[in-house]
């Protein structure tokens, strides 16, 4: 099943992250003027993502994106070119106006259960060490993006074979975040027998 292309960061295997790596710089694609944002720790909960609104390199079928605690993001240069690619979203995509890559997505909305995390893409650096993709999000919506759904077999195959299992929502871990933070904030939350 190798011949179903994920994303290139995993295409040829997932490489582990290292328990000592404390971040490192993004930059864009322009040759000319990249923008670059320091991302001053190690980033967590990394996984590809099949939504159509992450940032995909050209010919993938997935994004790849972890979060980080948004104190620990800085534009460092060419932040001049940086533009919201919707403003009315959740996450609010930080992108190059020239290039289209996106740099960072942050929540503003401080009762967003993910408020205080931003969402970046480590394939933009060039240090390794990075957290590792853990599973696949949204695997579903890529048919939205113009894949085949015949072909959705054959690309949850591969994401297993990869160790990356697909879910067409966020990971139970995560999802079961979200609920808590909806339970706490209905005052709903599990208080014990
Ligand atoms: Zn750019
Ligand atoms: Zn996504």
């Amino acid at each position: 099943m190798a011949s179903v292309l994920i994303h290139p960061s995993v295409d040829h295997g997932v490489k582990p992250g290292d328990d000592h790596f404390t971040g490192g710089m993004l930059s864009c694609k322009c040759r000319d003027k990249p923008v670059k944002v320091k991302v001053a720790a190690q980033t967590a909960h990394n996984h590809v993502c099949g939504c159509s609104k992450c940032w995909k390199p050209d010919g993938a079928l997935f994004s790849m994106v972890a979060v980080v605690a948004r104190d620990k993001v800085e534009v460092t240069e060419n932040g001049d070119k940086l533009a919201v690619v919707d403003a009315d979203a959740a996450i609010q995509r930080h992108a190059c106006k020239v290039c289209g890559v996106h740099m960072y997505g942050r929540i503003e909305d401080t009762n967003h259960p993910f408020h205080g995390l931003d969402f970046v893409h480590t394939e933009l650096s060039p240090q390794h060490g990075w957290s590792a993709p853990a599973f696949a999000a949204f695997v579903s919506s890529i048919i939205e993006s113009g894949a085949n759904p015949a072909a959705m077999d054959g690309v949850r195959g591969r994401l297993r074979e990869l160790g990356l299992p697909p879910y067409d929502c966020l990971s139970p871990p995560l999802m079961d975040a979200i609920a808590t933070h909806v339970a706490k904030t209905r005052g709903s939350l599990y208080a014990g027998a």
